[in-house]
C-alpha cells in the first residue's frame, strides 16, 4: 500500500507538484492523469526516491519512507519503475537484465524467478538471447518482467506504453495489467492520455498545475469532469 501525503516541490519558486496526497491499495491501478508539464514525472520521481519533496510524507505498507527529515534510499524503497525509455541493459542477456534487480537468494532460486517471469511475459524462448534480437514489445515485456523481478509492493509506471506503436500497445497493456494485478502490485500509472487512463485504470487522479482536482472512478471522472479546464482537456485528447 502506498500512501503519499502533501507532497510539495518548487522550482525557482515556482510550485510544480502543490500539495499531492494519494492512497493506493494492493492489486489497485491509479492513473495520474494530466496535461503535460502538470507535475506528474516529477511526483512519481519523489516517491521513487530520486528527487527530495520540499515537504510531505512517503509510507509503503504503512512504513515511513521519505520525510523532510527521514530518508530510504531508492534502492530500498521496494518500490518497481518503468519509464518510457525502459532501456535494457544492451551487453546483458535477457535472463541477466530480469535477474539485475534480484539481489538475495541463491542461484538456482534466481533462475527460477528468472524462468517463472520470463514463462508469464510468454518468452521464455529469448532467455539467452540479448535485447537486440527482440522487438520494441518484446523489450517492453522483458523489462516488465526486470521490474516485477524483486516482487515491488509497488509499481510506478511513467508513460511507459507511449514509445509503442499502436496495434501493439492494446496488447502490452492488457498483458501487463493481468501480471500487476495476479502479484498484487500497488500500481501507479502516469498518463497524459485519457484513453489510456480509462483503459487500465480502477481510479483516476486528474492534475492540473501541480494539484489533484478530481479523482474518483474512470467512468466519473471522464463523464463528470469538474470543471471548464477539465472538460477542454477531455475533448482536446479526442
Ligand atoms: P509531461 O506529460 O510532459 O511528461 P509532467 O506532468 O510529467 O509533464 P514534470 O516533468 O513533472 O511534468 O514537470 C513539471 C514542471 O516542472 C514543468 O514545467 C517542468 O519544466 C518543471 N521541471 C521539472 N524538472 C525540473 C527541474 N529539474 N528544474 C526546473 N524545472 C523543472
Ligand atoms: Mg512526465
Amino acid at each position: 500500500r502506498l500512501e503519499i501525503k502533501d507532497l510539495r516541490r518548487t522550482y525557482e519558486g515556482r510550485p510544480v507538484v502543490d500539495g499531492v496526497s494519494l492512497q493506493i491499495m494492493p492489486g489497485q491501478v491509479t492513473c495520474l492523469l494530466g496535461p503535460s508539464g502538470c507535475g506528474k514525472s516529477t511526483t512519481l520521481r519523489m516517491i521513487a526516491g530520486v528527487e527530495m519533496q520540499d515537504s510531505g510524507t512517503i509510507h509503503v505498507d504503512g512504513k515511513l519512507i521519505c520525510d523532510t527529515v527521514f530518508r530510504v534510499p531508492p534502492e530500498r524503497r521496494e518500490i518497481g519503475l518503468m519509464f518510457q525509455d525502459f532501456a535494457l541493459f544492451p551487453h546483458l542477456s535477457v535472463a541477466d537484465n530480469v535477474g539485475f534487480g534480484l539481489k538475495t537468494g541463491t542461484k538456482a532460486e534466481k533462475r527460477k524467478r528468472i524462468e517463472e517471469l520470463l514463462e508469464r511475459v510468454d518468452l521464455k524462448r529469448f532467455i539467452d538471447g540479448y535485447p537486440h534480437q527482440l522487438s520494441g514489445g518484446e523489450q517492453q515485456r522483458v523489462a516488465l518482467a526486470r521490474a516485477l523481478a524483486p516482487r515491488p509492493r509497488i509499481m510506478l509506471m511513467d508513460e511507459p506504453f507511449s514509445g509503442l506503436d499502436n496495434r501493439l500497445r492494446d496488447g502490452i497493456r492488457d498483458e501487463t495489467l493481468s501480471i500487476l494485478k495476479e502479484e498484487d502490485t500497488a500500481v501507479l500509472l502516469v498518463t497524459h492520455e485519457p484513453d489510456e487512463a480509462m483503459r487500465m485504470a480502477d481510479e483516476i487522479a486528474l492534475m492540473r498545475n501541480g494539484k489533484i482536482v478530481q479523482q474518483g472512478a474512470p467512468y466519473n471522472v471522464y463523464t463528470r469532469p469538474i470543471d471548464r479546464a477539465s472538460v477542454a482537456f477531455f475533448s482536446d485528447a479526442n
